[in-house]
């Protein structure tokens, strides 16, 4: 089973503020993104921040 698109299973999330890459593979715990942001903890502020997907 070939995987066309790796957007189904894997996300990169970059963090507005420091502009970390934050990927994420479990994307059933996050609401699907409409406006490509959301908020989500970034390790690097040590908040939760804006972020929006990258690819
Ligand atoms: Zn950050």
């Amino acid at each position: 089973m070939a995987k066309k698109g790796t957007r189904l299973n894997c996300l990169v999330l970059e963090c507005t503020i420091c502009g970390s890459r934050n990927k994420i593979t479990q994307r059933s715990n996050i609401q699907p993104i409409t406006k490509l942001e959301l908020k989500k903890h970034c390790p690097k502020c040590k908040k939760h921040t804006v972020h929006k997907e990258s690819k």
